[in-house]
């Protein structure tokens, strides 16, 4: 007989030792009565405690394992990655130099850089325009970890991104850079050439929230 046959033949043989289930369990309305009973003691449970809260009872009791999304943030691992960034010198222009290792080791496809020159011979290049589309992005972190300039990171901790368009999700080089600075609708400027000036200009980034949606990291 092939392998097969034999695993075969030894579950059929198990299937005729399993226990056989007496008329109480076969009538099965005393598992039903059981479920009904735990799911009702946690429905007037939360229900009590969630009322309690209203009236500034019990604070420090949770009324259920549910997050109260967006009223409750969920305390995120530091390591976690969420929506990129990029890090800016002091005087406002991109760490990036536009070595293009980022958009080369992207599984996704996602990162479009256009180089230019730097006026300053030490520093490589400068990105002319950067832009990253996050309906492609696979959260991989390949980018961060590949970056010599420490010039790309997720750890902006804006993981609601959801969007009605796929402009939407897409980050132009303004929004990289100074992530918030775009209204909600206004379109993404795709591609858009900066010169250092541009960037100088453009307001000072916030510092990243810390983990957990709390109050802004040092
Ligand atoms: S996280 Fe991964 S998929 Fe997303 S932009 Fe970076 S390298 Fe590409
Ligand atoms: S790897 Fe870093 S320095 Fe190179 S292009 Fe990407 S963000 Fe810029």
């Amino acid at each position: 007989m092939s392998v097969l046959g034999e695993q075969l033949l030894h579950r059929l043989r198990d299937a005729h030792k399993r226990r056989r289930l007496t008329w109480w369990e076969r009538i099965y309305l005393p598992a039903i009565a059981q479920g009904l009973w735990i799911t009702s003691v946690h429905f007037w449970r939360n229900l009590f405690l969630h009322l309690a809260h209203r009236i500034g009872l019990f604070r420090n009791r949770p009324a259920s394992v549910t997050i109260q999304y967006p009223d409750q943030q969920r305390v995120t691992a530091e390591r976690l990655r969420t929506r990129h960034r990029l890090t800016r010198r002091d005087d406002g222009t991109p760490r990036c130099v536009a070595c293009m290792l980022c958009e080369t080791v992207c599984p996704a496809r996602c990162i479009y850089i256009v180089a230019g020159e730097h006026p300053d011979p030490n520093v490589e290049k400068v990105p002319k325009s950067f832009d990253l589309d996050l309906g492609k992005c696979v959260y991989c972190g390949y980018c961060v970890e590949v970056c010599p300039e420490d010039a790309i990171r997720m750890d902006t901790q804006r993981h609601d991104i959801a969007a009605y368009s796929r402009d939407g999700m897409w980050l132009d080089t303004r929004e990289l850079l100074h992530p918030g600075i775009r209204q909600a609708g206004e379109p993404p400027r795709k591609f858009e050439p900066m010169t250092l000036e541009d960037f100088r200009r453009l307001p000072a980034t916030p510092p990243p929230p810390a983990p957990g949606g709390g109050s802004p990291a040092a």
